[in-house]
């Protein structure tokens, strides 16, 4: 579905991804671990579009039979379009819209009505507290609930692949526990995920594969046991359990 192949990024004058190469496959939920200033929300933001790598080459294809997008010059819109969906870290919802106008905002390049409103309730099924609170100010819920706002807004979009930086950050395992629960969920319904996170134990267990990107560069990869398993992983990762 994704095909990446060594991009060199910068971001100002840092050279952040040195090479990178990494491949997703349609209805798989792949996770990217590795320490503070590896590089991760950048990988994240070239692949939604809002960085372009200086060299290298992104391809999308939503199937055997249908074309291949060039995604390496490709603008944010155009992403969306695609099917491309990223929940950012920090999660960026609008705090003095209620919860209902946030998950709207997700849908903005539709103009399927009836389908806004089918997707707007099945959301609030995934999400029941965002259904219970829909006329509150965004601003006004917990950490998790603001995770699940902007998870649901991401899925207003209808995405086919979900880009997800950090969701679990700021939140009591039990929070995260649900949430992960959800991205099963998502990821049963068709949704293929590229997930980032610090939170390697609870990654690794989810993800069908993984990579780790350490200063710019994928050092390892393989399905999301083999990682649990490696020494050098759990020496780094898994607090050397
Ligand atoms: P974290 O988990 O802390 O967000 P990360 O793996 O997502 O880490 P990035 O945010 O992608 O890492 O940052 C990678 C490197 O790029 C870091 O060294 C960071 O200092 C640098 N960097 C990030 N944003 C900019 C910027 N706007 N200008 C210059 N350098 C930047």
């Amino acid at each position: 579905m994704l095909h990446i192949e060594d991009i060199h990024v910068y971001r100002g004058h840092t050279y952040v991804l040195k090479g990178v190469s990494l491949r997703i496959a349609q209805g798989e939920i792949v996770a990217l671990i590795g320490a503070n200033g590896a590089g991760k929300t950048t990988l994240l933001r070239t692949i939604s579009g809002l960085l372009h790598p200086r060299t290298g080459a992104m391809h999308y294809m939503l199937g055997a039979d249908q074309p291949s997008h060039d995604l390496t010059r490709a603008v944010p819109e155009h992403l969306v379009q695609l099917g491309i969906s990223h929940c950012p870290e920090g999660r960026g919802i609008f705090s003095q819209l209620s919860v209902k106008e946030n998950l709207l905002v997700g849908a903005y390049l539709r103009r399927d009505k009836e389908a806004i409103q089918a997707d707007y309730h099945h959301i609030c099924e995934l999400f029941p507290i965002l259904a219970e609170r829909s006329k509150q100010a965004a601003g006004s819920l917990s950490g998790g609930e603001q995770e699940m706002l902007a998870v649901g807004r991401a899925l207003m979009s209808r995405p086919k692949l979900l880009l997800l930086d950090e969701p679990s950050l700021g939140l009591s395992p039990i929070v995260i526990e649900k949430l992960f629960e959800t991205l099963i969920d998502i990821n049963a319904q068709g949704v293929t995920i590229l997930l980032v996170e610090q939170n390697a134990v609870m990654a690794l267990d989810l993800a069908h594969r993984a990579y780790v990107l350490e200063t710019g560069r994928i050092t390892l990869t393989g399905t999301g046991q083999e990682l649990a398993n490696n020494d050098a992983v759990r020496q780094a990762y898994l607090g050397g359990v």
